[in-house]
């Protein structure tokens, strides 16, 4: 147990210098988390315990408008490939990860941890990664978008990470009105939350293992109902504290809104991901940062998360293991 702390403590120290060193000496690194100070944000109280932050951030245009389809991935080098990054880019090794700073920040400290390989983005398998990064990285709240929930290199497997207390959804789930309690047992509970938005299950416990197994019947379940994905759609964020790991999961049915393809003065462009499933959503034009209503933010959300009608089925897979 004790060595467990140690190796968390060098992680996250190695990681906490990487970010110091880079923002020093990255001049991309230094301009953005700079810029950063000037991005402009303002809060949408929409329900009860239910906070959208909106962050105008014209760094992002880059991920929030690229084009992942086939095509458009083939034709280009992969930016989170070795080979292919910044000579000025350092990282740090975990498992068969790179910890690496992201040079286009939402938070204030923004890593991207790709697999050292060319591998597709694809979380079967790797949601004990994701729970061991988290208890390194206990600083960070560690997030997977799906290949078409948001990741800009569905090619190439990646996490990545901000800091805590950015998201509304860290606080909001500890006194939400509307959670319920769906399984409890060895050492992991999974919990609902209604009324949120946008359809959310959070799975916490000490237990690695059974976590993880419990996340697999709602992946299973999820996988079953979208035959034609090569995954589930969805969005995790994972962290660690006290001692237990919390997961939220958001499965959804969409990859952009009707607005994103819209033209003219109908057009948003807002790929929603993990962070705006967290609360914050990211707006890289000034003009929808300006125009993000109450209104528009339900009708958005509605799109991309589950179906209201698959949403009891889901909710059911756990209450038969009670
Ligand atoms: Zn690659």
């Amino acid at each position: 147990m004790l060595k467990d702390v140690s190796m968390k403590t060098r992680l996250q120290d190695d990681v906490n210098h990487l970010i110091d060193e880079q923002v020093v000496n990255w001049p991309l690194a230094r301009q953005n988390y700079d810029g950063l100070k000037e991005v402009k944000t303002r809060s949408l109280e929409l329900l009860a315990c239910t906070e959208m932050r909106v962050q105008f951030n014209p760094g992002r245009i880059k991920s929030s408008a690229a084009k992942v389809d086939a095509k458009s991935i083939k034709e280009r080098k992969c930016f989170l490939c070795q080979e292919n990054l910044p000579p000025e880019q350092n990282s740090v090794l975990f498992k068969d990860y790179l910890i690496l700073v992201n040079p286009f920040p939402i938070f204030p400290r923004h890593l991207t941890i790709p697999h050292v390989q060319h591998t597709d983005q694809l979380i079967s398998g790797r949601i004990s990664d994701m729970m061991m990064l988290a208890r390194e990285l206990p600083d960070f709240v560690i997030f997977y978008n799906g290949p078409k929930c948001g990741a800009s290199a569905p090619d190439h497997f990646h996490f990545q990470a901000g800091n805590k207390g950015f998201m509304p959804i860290e606080e909001e789930f500890l006194f939400h009105p509307r959670k319920s309690l769906l399984t409890d047992r060895n050492g992991a509970r999974v919990f609902s939350i209604e009324n949120y938005l946008r359809k959310t299950l959070v799975f916490e416990g000490e237990n690695l293992d059974e976590i993880e197994s419990l996340f697999s019947k709602v992946y299973r379940f999820l996988d079953a109902i979208q035959k034609d994905e090569e995954e589930p759609m969805l969005n995790i964020l994972c962290s660690w504290e006290n001692g237990f790991w919390r997961l939220f999961v958001f499965p959804r049915r969409g990859h952009r809104p009707r607005q994103f393809f819209a033209r003219g003065e109908a057009q948003i462009v807002l790929s929603p991901a993990s962070v705006d499933f967290g609360g914050v959503l990211i707006t890289p034009r000034e003009e929808d940062f300006n125009k993000l209503d109450e209104h528009l933010v339900k009708d958005i959300f509605e799109q991309v998360t589950l179906f209201d009608s698959d949403w009891p089925l889901v909710k059911r897979i756990f209450k038969k293991l009670i």
